[in-house]
């Protein structure tokens, strides 16, 4: 039976697990293990890290895969790097499996930035031309990332995750914890009820949470988005876990 690894932790992951589960394909999926209670895929689970490229190629050897896929979400950036790695040494197949990114509507202007700390930059740089409180600030960039804007003057954070942030949590942080697929409606009503002038998150696309994008531009939200870091080199690509059966699949 062909044996696939995916690398997981998406709901792309989660459906082609699925999609190859259905073709009669042996599929593991794993995990970081960062979650404390993670939406599982049908069919085999391993969690926690592979110990580098060097732990993941002798682990692809010693269970004998066939072809591995890298369903990570896009700033996965050090798995995805470690695949690719592995892939070149142990010469199993490696294919990408990426949602396509956000792009800006009608009525939208995003600031566009190229890191977290850049994100961070242009907070600090809207809280020195504003005056009458502190720059009230919608943050979805993830939970390990917020010692990045913690320390900023005269900003203030609703950040959302889904599991808690390591503490201390500052003062002029508010902690949501929630997960995903979000409504408009309720995108609308926290903006409303935390008074919040800026959307910070970064462009990790697909459907589950762009309501925040819609109800920013309704509300007139200044929107900066952290663009995805960039891919190795000649990786083959795909959007959709269909495709990506496909391949997987030989
Ligand atoms: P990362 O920075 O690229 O990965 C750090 C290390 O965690 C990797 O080097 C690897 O350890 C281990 N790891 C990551 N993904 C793994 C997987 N699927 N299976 C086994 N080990 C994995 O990744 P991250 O940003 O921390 O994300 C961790 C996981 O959460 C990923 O699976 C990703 O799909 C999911 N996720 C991430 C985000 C996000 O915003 N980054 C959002 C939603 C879901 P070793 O080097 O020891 O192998």
């Amino acid at each position: 039976m062909r044996r696939v690894l995916i690398l997981g932790g998406t709901a792309e992951a989660r459906a082609l697990a699925a999609e190859l589960t259905g073709r009669g394909v042996h599929v593991v999926s794993s995990l970081a293990g960062r979650v404390s209670n993670p939406r599982l895929p049908v069919g085999e689970v391993r969690e926690g890290g592979f110990g580098g490229p060097d732990g993941l190629a002798a682990w692809l050897a010693a269970e004998r895969i066939d072809a591995l896929v890298d369903a990570t979400h896009p700033f996965a950036a050090r798995m995805t790097a470690s695949a690719a790695e592995a892939s070149a040494r142990t010469g199993v197949p490696l294919l990408v499996l990426r949602r396509p990114g956000w792009r800006e509507g009608p009525g939208d202007a995003w600031q566009r930035v190229p890191s977290l700390h850049a994100a961070a930059a242009r907070l600090t740089k809207a809280a020195s031309r504003q005056s009458g409180g502190p720059v009230r600030v919608f943050l979805t960039t993830g939970r390990r990332s917020l010692p990045v804007f913690t320390g900023l003057a005269g900003v203030w954070l609703l950040a959302r995750s889904v599991d808690p942030p390591e503490p201390p949590v500052p003062d002029n942080v508010h902690v949501l914890l929630d997960r995903g697929p979000y409504t408009v409606e309720g995108e609308r009503a926290l903006i409303g009820e935390h008074r919040l002038d800026v959307l910070a998150t970064k462009d990790s696309g697909g459907p589950m949470t762009t309501a925040k994008l819609v109800a920013a531009r309704e509300l007139g939200l200044a929107v900066i988005m952290v663009d995805r870091p960039p891919l190795p080199a000649d990786v083959r690509l795909v959007e959709t876990a269909v495709e990506a059966a496909a391949w997987a699949q030989g």
